[in-house]
């Protein structure tokens, strides 16, 4: 709960604080700030500035929301710098919208930097390069006031970092993303022997993943799965097709291996796999002549030459898969016999269009393997004994769980209460919280929200264009345009038209043929010499539109009216 407000002039002095602008309440769009010094006059870090997703079909038109970071452009001044924990676009898929806004240094080791290098190149525009400083693994570095040191996790993509942050008041460690996996595929495991050193040097606070924060056990290891994708590809007797997610690279060579296990050749279809592929071989994640070939080759190679790694999993209606499915890839085309691995887990809120996909494939006669048919993915999040062994090396003071959902949150709490820490603090989005000195508290808040990226341009959520496009979809749209003669007056005669609004109503009676007579009508029951005031014209003829269209049809649609010149 925040403090009594603070009386002016009673300066509580240098403090450390933490906030989160997103990534609480919520799986995506991750974004924190750590500050130091006294309110008045403190120095900030920003760790991870990622995008979400929406989820259904709410917004229409808007496919990435972004965190709404005004708190700290306001005192950008103030921003030390910028670090990233690992290229997973809940991380970093903000940064080059949002960069101008900030214009601080960003600090990433050389996986991240190359692939944010890379999609700048494809997405920047005119935009100035951004400011990138590259940081080796593990390495030790300051940025500001702070004192960084990045320790290795495994996850499931390449170079994962938790982050200690080091202050005069204390050290926080942001755990990123991570999970316990001895063999990970890509990189090493997480660095259990640097967290217990940490432990033992002293942590106020960890601020770690919830994610699997309600499931028991631990998960399995990324090699259980390249195991498994090898004893199915190598049964195979027609095309093989596999959708991941892009980043995972450890499963990009999970499958490659098992083609070569199977004598097959690998093909990859979609830019993004095209882009994952070009940054890991330039970073020495993927070897440097790794063999593959290009979509356009596909038909050079037999049904049993092939595995093709396609983008999609996620049922993107523009990537390979839903291509494919829907008979509409340029190359690659799957039939009867055909094999079809989704290797991914569906994200909540794509289950619709995952399930449309796969419906699709096997109307086309493909077999399909999913993560519920066989081990063809494994989370890259802790479960609950992980997160134990965790809280048992680190032993912070105080706990802080994100990267979850409420109830995610809520069962990290409860975990980290149960493994002895004294302190856990259950905060929001926007919250500001005192790590040191003294105990955790929420002290205030900072305003936090989404932007919306609508075409080439961020709006925010609750401005009009997506609120209007909602109700454009709802109940469509009546526009009536009315005739101002020389003298001023207003004319019964109208030009209508109806957009998204049915043709007739249940007797067959033209819609057009209603919204005129409500037009004339109303017209008519104005006084003459008041038809010469547009506004009391305009909107009676407005609401009469709606109601006689509500009439006939249950729904009002919006309604516009023009008034034109004679
Ligand atoms: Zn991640
Ligand atoms: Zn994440």
């Amino acid at each position: 709960m925040p403090q009594e407000p603070r009386a002016v002039g009673d300066d509580p002095g240098d403090e450390f604080v933490f906030l989160a602008l997103g990534g609480v309440g919520e799986i995506g769009m991750n974004c924190y700030l750590y500050g130091i010094g006294p309110a008045s006059a403190r120095q900030w870090l920003m760790i991870d500035l990622g995008i979400t997703f929406p989820e259904g079909e709410n917004d229409p038109g808007i496919d990435v929301i972004l965190p709404d970071v005004r708190f700290i452009e306001a005192e950008r001044s103030a921003l030390a710098g910028i670090v990233l924990t690992h290229a997973h676009e809940d991380h970093f898929g903000a940064l080059i919208d949002l960069w101008p806004r900030l214009r601080a240094p960003i600090y990433a080791t050389p996986f991240t930097a190359a692939l944010l290098k890379a999609k700048f190149v494809e997405f920047g525009g005119r935009q100035a390069p951004l400011p990138i400083r590259e940081v080796a693994l593990n390495s030790r570095f300051t940025v500001g006031p702070f004192d960084l040191e990045l320790i290795a996790v495994a996850h499931s993509i390449p170079e994962p970092n938790a982050i200690a942050v080091r202050t005069r008041l204390g050290t926080a460690l942001h755990t990123g993303d991570w999970k316990l996996d001895a063999t990970p595929g890509v990189g090493p495991p997480t660095d259990a022997s640097r967290l217990v050193a940490l432990g033992q040097e002293g942590v106020t606070a960890m601020v770690c993943d919830s994610t699997n924060a309600l499931r028991e056990g631990r998960s399995p290891s990324e090699r259980d799965v390249a195991q498994a994708l090898a004893a199915i590809i190598k049964g195979a007797k027609r095309r093989v097709a596999v959708t991941i997610f892009a980043s995972n690279i450890a499963r990009i060579r999970a499958v490659a291996d098992a083609a070569r296990g199977a004598g097959r050749q690998l093909v990859v279809a979609g830019r993004a796999m095209h882009r994952m592929i070009q940054v890991s071989m330039a970073t020495g994640y993927l070897p440097a002549d790794f063999k593959y070939h290009d979509q356009g080759h596909i038909s050079y190679l037999a049904p049993d030459e092939v595995v093709v790694l396609c983008t999609g999993s996620q049922g993107e209606p523009r990537a390979a898969v839903a291509r494919i499915a829907e008979g509409e890839h340029p190359d690659i085309a799957l039939a009867d016999g055909d094999l079809m691995i989704f290797s991914s887990r569906t994200i909540p809120g794509n289950e619709r269009g995952v399930g449309r996909i796969q419906n699709r494939l096997i109307d086309l006669g493909c077999e399909l393997i999913t993560d519920s048919d066989a081990l063809m993915h494994v989370t890259g999040h802790p479960r609950r004994d992980e997160l134990q062994e965790m809280y048992a090396w680190v032993r912070p003071r105080m706990a802080i769980p994100v990267h979850g959902e409420a109830r995610h949150l809520a069962a990290h709490a409860k975990l980290a209460r149960a493994a002895g820490v004294g302190e856990v603090l259950s905060i929001r989005n926007g919250d500001i919280v005192r790590l040191a000195p003294g105990a955790g508290a929420v002290i205030d808040e900072a305003p936090v929200g989404r932007l919306f990226r609508d075409g080439e341009l961020l709006v925010g959520s609750e401005e009009g264009p997506v609120r209007e496009r909602r109700a454009l979809a709802a109940a469509g749209i009546v526009i009536v345009g009315l005739l101002r003669s020389r003298r001023g007056e207003i004319g019964p005669e109208a030009e209508i038209v109806l957009d998204g609004v049915p043709a007739a109503d249940g007797q067959g009676t033209p819609m057009l043929e209603l919204v005129r007579d409500a037009v004339e009508g109303t017209i008519a029951g104005i006084p003459r010499d008041r038809r010469r005031d547009g506004e009391l014209v305009r909107e009676a003829v407005r609401r009469a539109v709606r109601s006689a269209v509500e009439d006939a049809w249950g729904k009002r649609p919006i309604a516009k009216v023009l008034l034109i010149k004679g």
